[in-house]
């Protein structure tokens, strides 16, 4: 046989054409903030920043003590961004008293968080999110929260400032 067969025709054509994506259309398209420059401040810069509580609970997931937040008692109209970058992450309309103790909200402000399966807890899924711009730990995400989403976004006060609308 003198001719390709077209199966292997098609195979060496995939080849080639695999070839010549470049590198950037392999980096994750979902991650927007992946070039910025908040993805380049270091720990220690981190540390100098931020106060010790807010340091602990975005650079080192570290839970803040219930029923401690002033953010408990916010009910003005506003948003609530992030206490690292500033990126705001939940509008005040959103937000609920769940009795945990920490600022909850129903939903979030669309691609302002990103996400990750957490099997923290033996016996319960929960979702660890945090800020999508400088990937400082907000909290975590379960299902048991009120109407429209049914979801409850568990939120670290210290991780967040709220900016009066
Ligand atoms: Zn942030």
């Amino acid at each position: 046989m003198s001719q390709l067969d077209p199966d292997r025709r098609t195979f060496l054509m995939a080849t080639a054409c695999a070839a010549l994506l470049p590198a950037a259309a392999l980096a994750d398209p979902a991650d927007k903030y992946a070039a910025s420059p908040w993805r380049k401040v270091s720990d220690a810069e981190w540390k100098k920043k931020l106060s010790p509580e807010a340091y602990d609970v975005l650079r080192h997931e570290g839970t803040e003590r219930p029923g401690t937040s002033p953010l408990l008692n916010e009910h003005r109209k506003g948003t609530f961004a992030c206490a690292g970058c500033g990126l705001a992450l939940f509008k005040s309309d959103w937000k609920f008293d769940s009795g945990t103790g920490w600022p909850s909200f129903y939903t979030e402000i669309p691609g302002a968080l990103a996400k990750k399966s957490d099997h923290g807890l033996p016996f319960e899924e929960r979702t660890e999110y945090h800020c999508a711009q400088c990937l400082g730990h907000q909290g975590h995400v379960f299902k048991d929260g009120p109407r429209p989403t049914g979801l409850r976004y568990c939120n670290d006060g210290v991780a967040l400032k709220f900016v009066p609308a």
